[in-house]
């Protein structure tokens, strides 16, 4: 995701000036100005874990819930894991008879090095058509569209049918503890039916702005894992080199793990998705994706899949270096080496599996294993004819009769705590983004202006036609 989107050359023949916030057709929506504002302050928060604003950030989202006239004894505040949660309950009237509807976004972003980019990543700026700014789509879009829409609802005199609840995190981007928190310990505030997060779901759209091939909700996610490797050694002079070197082993086992292909795993949910997708793909990708969701053994197109960054994830469990360190002194024989390997397991396979896996294919027992990261692994949330029926509303506001395709997401978001505590998840955010162009986690993050007042109308039909 690392990528310079534009090189020198390119940036200075487009100089474009940027633009004055808001200064564009959609500044007069209902609440828009109030989301603009809401997204400016949220996007200049740095709620990264190092810079530690999260509490700050939901402090002030806190105050906007109670100023739209949210009782203070609806809206909670708490400080966990170095970070923060925010609870908010929209009370309906109980007419529906049915248990709550949790949502769910997170409001801490990924870490970004000023320098790295081509602008200030804690600034909002428009420019060209496009908002820049860490967390300007994951997830300050999903966590600001839920936010003004709740304060817009309220002030239209809008009564839910059942209680609608805000469940944002804050740190779904480091460890995600402050999740677990709202799910476990406090499951009395939290507790629903099932959760719509905000934080996944969408369509790829084009530059033309012709209807996308499907809208795609998050239905399923795989688990991640991560493992420490390290090979230790007595080290020594470098002048007095030897045959066991600790980077060298380490250089061996990493080759070896690249080299391994995790076998094609499938459910009924990505073939389904493979089925629904193919239909609507041209080229070679397409054509391999109906032959996967037929065949899943047909080997071009696991093949063909497999070559694609956007599906490899899709076709089974895969594991790649991604942190390395080693050594102590440019004049010694490094002492360890280590290196940390990041997986993303299909569901139904344990972290057991993965790891005998790993150990087989790097075939050097002096390798040794240590986990760093506290896996959750969970099943598929069944689909829901009402989710499905409110989302199709939602999505037809934009790109009427879209088909909605469920998929299971390679990365991992708030909504596998849920699903892992019983409660069922779907990814329903109206993300609106063109290929290649949202750059979540890496250098100049950027959404389409456009996407951010589609998205704001998308929940506003959404919690109405799932709560009313
Ligand atoms: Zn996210």
């Amino acid at each position: 995701m690392f990528k310079k989107l534009f090189a020198a050359t390119t940036l200075s023949a487009l100089m474009i000036a940027p633009q004055a916030l808001g200064e564009d057709a959609h500044a007069g929506m209902p609440f828009g100005a109030k989301a603009l504002e809401i997204y400016k302050t949220a996007v200049e928060m740095k709620s990264t874990k190092n810079h530690g604003e999260t509490p700050k950030l939901a402090r002030y989202l806190a105050a906007e819930f109670e100023k739209g006239g949210f009782p203070a004894s609806d809206i909670h505040v708490a400080e966990v894991a170095g970070t923060a949660v925010l609870i908010v309950r929209y009370r309906g009237d109980g007419l529906s008879g049915k248990r709550p509807i949790s949502i769910s976004a997170h409001m801490d972003v990924v870490e970004a090095k000023a320098e790295d980019w081509v602008r200030d990543p804690f600034t909002l700026i428009q420019e060209d058509g496009y908002f820049f700014g860490r967390g300007t789509a994951d997830d300050k879009l999903g966590m600001t569209s839920v936010t003004v829409n709740f304060l817009r609802l309220k002030a239209e005199g809008w009564v839910p049918n059942r209680d609608l609840i805000i469940a944002f995190s804050g740190d779904e981007e480091t460890g995600m503890r402050s999740t677990r928190t709202l799910v476990n310990e406090f499951r009395e505030l939290t507790d629903s039916e099932f959760v719509l997060n905000a934080d996944a779901g969408g369509a790829t759209v084009t530059l033309d702005g012709s209807t996308p091939a499907s809208f795609r909700m998050q239905a399923a996610e795989k688990t991640y894992a991560s493992w420490e490797i390290t090979v230790t050694n007595p080290g020594g002079h470098s002048s007095r080199p030897r045959d066991d070197n600790a980077i060298y082993e380490l250089a061996e086992a990493l080759i070896n793990i690249r080299n391994h292909k995790f076998p094609v795993r499938y459910n009924d949910l990505t073939r389904t998705f493979f089925r629904g997708t193919g239909a609507k793909t041209s080229g070679d990708l397409g054509k391999a994706m109906a032959r996967f969701a037929a065949d899943p053994t047909d080997e071009w197109a696991v093949k063909t899949l497999r070559a694609d960054p956007s599906f490899v994830g899709t076709t089974g469990t895969t594991c790649v270096a991604t942190q390395l360190r080693g050594g102590h002194a440019q004049n010694a024989l490094p002492q360890s080496a280590a290196a940390t390997i990041n997986c993303r397991i299909f569901p139904g396979i344990g972290l057991a599996e993965i790891k005998t896996t790993l150990e087989r294919v790097i075939g050097n027992k002096d390798v040794t294993f240590k986990s760093v990261y506290d896996s959750t692994a969970t099943d598929p949330s069944p689909l829901r004819a009402d989710v499905l029926a409110a989302l199709q509303k939602a999505v037809d506001n934009k790109f009427p009769d879209l088909e909605i395709i469920p998929f299971m997401s390679s990365g991992g978001t708030d909504g596998k705590h849920f699903r892992a505590a019983g409660i069922p998840s779907y990814g329903v955010n109206g993300g609106y983004h063109r290929a290649n162009d949202v750059n979540a986690h890496g250098l100049n993050e950027r959404i389409l202006v456009q996407t951010f007042y589609d998205n704001l109308a998308h929940w506003y039909v959404l919690l109405k036609a799932i709560a009313g």
